[in-house]
């Protein structure tokens, strides 16, 4: 029985997605259930004696065999989640320059991939305080986000062979960047979110954000000599070398018309 428990950052579209197109698995899968059962009552407003019945139906229209008796225990953990928590229905989160700048800083590639993904990993459980009623986590000045998130940073940074303990180590190297908390607490703050609050930066496509990090870091073509160059700053358009023979150019030009109106003086 998988129970996988995958940060989402859109629990309805992904409860809507199951209900059209059943499981990825074969059966029920036990870890998105619980988003059904948001789901169910969300959409229906039930209480816990109808959205039990509605539960039970479902499970055994995907699996015929489905016993409520031997799996009541299953039931009643999704029906009292679903009673406490909202779908978390997040599509895009914000980011400012001072974080990208912050990124930029970061040499290693592969790293500040990493460091990209706690970032928005971290902004989107801000946001995501799905507990009924409660806004404190919300409110909190700080960004968190929990040991069991690290597997969704390498799928939402589209990097492919790091294993928990091998992005646990990296994490290590930048550790003045964090305070992990003890396994118990099960938390780890990300620090180096810059919280102006000039947040201009939107990120929407959340479940994989390989396509912004390339918009945000990706190498660029010089529109002079055409070849690839590392953006330093959004406003870049030339390569290291064209930029200062630009720049050069433009004193000269500068230095020119001063002495011109001097002349003319
Ligand atoms: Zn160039």
């Amino acid at each position: 029985m998988k129970t996988n428990k995958a940060f989402l950052f859109n629990e309805e579209e992904e409860a809507e997605r199951i209900l059209k197109e059943g499981f990825d698995i074969e059966g029920i899968d036990y870890g998105k259930m619980y988003i059904i059962a948001k789901y169910f009552r969300e959409k229906y407003n039930y209480g816990e004696i109808r959205l039990e019945r509605k539960i039970i139906d479902f499970c055994q229209s995907v699996d015929s065999n489905f016993n409520p008796i031997t799996q009541a225990e299953y039931i009643q953990k999704w029906v009292k989640s679903a009673m406490k928590y909202d779908l978390r229905k997040i599509n895009s989160i914000y980011i400012t320059k001072k974080d990208v700048e912050f990124l930029r800083e970061i040499e290693n590639e592969k790293h500040r991939k990493i460091l990209f993904a706690m970032l928005v990993l971290a902004k989107a459980m801000k946001i995501s305080g799905t507990k009924r009623g409660k806004e404190d986590y919300k409110t909190s000045d700080n960004y968190y986000i929990r040991y069991n998130n690290l597997s969704d940073v390498t799928r939402i940074s589209r990097i492919s062979n790091v294993s928990e303990m091998a992005l646990a180590l990296i994490l290590h190297e930048y550790k003045q960047y964090f305070t992990f908390y003890s396994p118990y607490k099960e938390l780890i703050r990300v620090d180096f979110v810059d919280t102006s609050g000039d947040d201009d930066i939107e990120i929407d496509n959340l479940e994989d954000i390989s396509e912004m990090y390339e918009k945000l870091f990706g190498k660029d073509i010089c529109v002079v000599c055409g070849k690839e160059f590392e953006r330093k700053s959004n406003r870049q358009k030339y390569c290291e070398d064209c930029s200062k023979k630009i720049k050069s150019e433009q004193t000269i030009k500068i230095i020119n018309e001063k002495r011109r109106k001097a002349k003319s003086k």
